[in-house]
């Protein structure tokens, strides 16, 4: 038998097996049309079927409520970094909460459009933590409050939805989305890249509570508009319809795994194995999140002795570990374990890990 080969890529990453699986039987002729998806118009009776169906089983897993609308766009992750204050801040003021690499990153490109208020920030303190709700200095003319609901390079993830009253949330869950359930009406705008719990790489998703919309200037292109594309049902240019159609696919599996619920438990399962490995090894791999912040999908790790870095890594690979190497802006290890990484694969790793260090510590 082959060796199992678990993909632990922080993104592009792990997609489900029964999906790739049913990818691949219909790659060449989707259901008896004599076509592949990717050969379909997006307007035709095939395709409107294809995207109304994700666009429902999404709605499903979410409980999304009717007064919101989800859009798929392109661009990624990067591209709401400006889209959400060209269509939010009108002239006005932002808050933004930064816990980590990405959540700067945001904040940086919105001071392209105005001002912008760091209200609550992680990066002069020890701790590794999402700054407390009661220290964010949050103002009632703030258009709305930016957050990164989980680093996914830092493995810095939100336990608690802020509570903001009038002003609304945006939060970036490009690395989370779909772990859990999730109160969508706390929030005025969620946005995600779609390339680590969602499908493939060059779809993004955006749900935004309806009275968001049209507030953009004349400036703003036709194609950076929410309203434009909310008007259009998604519709007003080509949207990437394979990917739309993947992520389908990962949506209805979810729905067969038990929904959300269920995905928290399992998640929590792989996630509370995993750190009581890293937490177990008598200092020889360390992680240095708060525990309450611990991200459930992203664990970035260190070897004391980072001298043993290449041949952790080497070794790993031999087991069928891939992809471990931690972000290049950090270095040490990470370790991503999204709704589609197996718990046969965390536990393939766990022990990894131990016997990694008992022949090494
Ligand atoms: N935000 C977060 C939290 C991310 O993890 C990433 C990608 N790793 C991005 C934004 C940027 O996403 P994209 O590459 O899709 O632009």
């Amino acid at each position: 038998m082959p060796q199992e080969i678990y993909n632990f890529g922080a993104g592009p990453a792990v997609l489900p097996k029964p999906v790739l699986a049913q990818v691949q039987e219909e790659l060449p002729d989707w259901h008896g049309s004599g076509m592949s998806v990717m050969e379909m118009s997006h307007r035709g009776r095939e395709y409107m079927g294809i995207i109304a169906q994700a666009e429902a089983d999404l709605r499903t897993l979410l409980a999304i409520p009717e007064n919101y609308r989800v859009l798929f766009l392109q661009g990624g992750a990067s591209q709401q970094f400006a889209m959400v204050p060209m269509n939010l801040l009108a002239g006005g003021r932002a808050a933004y909460v930064e816990t980590g690499i990405w959540s700067r990153k945001a904040s940086s490109e919105a001071r392209r459009f105005g001002e912008i208020d760091v209200i609550a920030s992680n990066a002069t303190a020890a701790d590794h933590a999402v700054p407390r709700q009661e220290s964010w200095q949050l103002r009632p003319e703030h258009r709305y409050c930016h957050i990164a609901d989980n680093e996914t390079i830092d493995g810095i993830e939100f336990d608690f939805i802020p509570e903001l009253g009038e002003v609304p949330l945006v939060s970036d869950a490009s690395s989370n989305i779909l772990s859990k359930p999730l109160d969508v009406s706390r929030f005025g705008l969620i946005y995600a890249g779609a390339q680590k719990n969602i499908g493939p790489a060059g779809l993004t998703l955006v749900i935004v509570r309806e009275d968001l919309l049209g507030k953009a200037g004349p400036q703003v292109p036709t194609m950076l508009n929410y309203a434009v594309h909310a008007e259009n049902a998604s519709m007003y240019n080509t949207p990437p319809t394979f990917a739309i159609y993947v992520a389908g696919l990962v949506f209805r599996w979810l729905l067969q795994q038990g929904g959300l619920p269920a995905m928290a438990e399992i998640n929590a399962r792989k996630a509370t194995a995993l750190y009581a490995a890293i937490d177990g090894s008598e200092g020889f791999y360390r992680n240095d999140v708060a525990t309450a912040n611990r991200s459930r999908m992203n664990v970035p790790f260190f070897l004391r002795d980072s001298r043993l870095d290449g041949e952790f890594l080497q070794e790993a690979g031999q087991r069928g570990l891939l992809q471990l190497k931690g972000h290049r802006l950090l270095s040490g290890m990470r370790a991503s374990i999204y709704n589609a990484m197996p718990e046969a694969g965390v536990r393939a790793l766990v022990d990894f890990l131990h016997d990694f260090a008992h022949r090494h510590g």
